[in-house]
């Protein structure tokens, strides 16, 4: 079995790993040939430096074949620029997703009826669209999955009080990722984990990611 890091920006260098790590359009100099990557604009930082010319970096970028999906993008009513700067630069990174035909994956605090919206509003029914470190509870897992989300689960699984394991439970099994993000746990804690409080046996379980892998990245 191998396991399948959905969200990373670090490098685990553990064996039998297949990690997706995130960039940001500043850090594409990083990209290895032989090495899977989403590339995107953070909402934090959606008012900083020239975004025409990030825009165009990661309209380039996205074409390349190890760059699997656009992202972290999204919305964070906490921190960054004002909302309307965010959705702006979440719109064109979208489109540009649209064009590459690559899924996206999302980073979303406090503003889950706007990113809703703009599911609604620029996605033409083609994209695929990943939360990830999701941490809400059940109730909302379900309605985002119901949406045509899927969640990517990080390190709070690891807390036995989390309410997010209720969220795990919740969805259905082919809507569901793990990821270490840039948490100091291992893609493999986080897989034994899971398989445990879902009952399923770790080849199970790893087979079930690695099919939501094929599927969301089209592969
Ligand atoms: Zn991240």
């Amino acid at each position: 079995m191998r396991y399948i890091n959905f969200h990373t920006h670090l490098h685990s260098m553990i064996d039998n790993t297949v990690e997706v790590r995130s960039l940001s359009t500043n850090d594409i100099a990083q990209i290895e040939a032989d090495k899977l990557y989403t590339v995107g604009i953070h909402p934090w930082y959606a008012h900083q430096g020239n975004m025409e010319e990030q825009l165009n970096i990661l309209k380039t970028i996205s074409l390349q074949p190890n760059v699997i999906g656009i992202g972290e993008i999204g919305l964070d009513k906490l921190r960054g620029p004002t909302l309307d700067v965010q959705k702006r630069v979440f719109a064109e990174q979208l489109a540009i997703a649209q064009a590459v035909n690559k899924p996206v994956i999302i980073h979303c605090v406090k503003a889950w009826d706007e990113l809703v919206r703009m599911k609604k509003g620029y996605d033409t029914g083609t994209l695929q669209w990943a939360i990830h470190g999701f941490r809400g509870n059940a109730r909302q897992a379900l309605q985002l999955v119901k949406l045509g989300f899927y969640l990517s689960f990080g390190h709070h699984i690891l807390d036995s009080q989390s309410k997010v394991l209720e969220s795990l439970e919740a969805i259905p099994l082919n809507r569901l990722f793990l990821e270490t993000d840039d948490s100091g746990a291992t893609i493999a804690d986080l897989y034994n984990h899971a398989a445990q409080r879902l009952n399923k046996t770790p080849d199970d379980f790893a087979r079930i990611i690695e099919a939501n892998f094929n599927d969301f990245f089209n592969r």
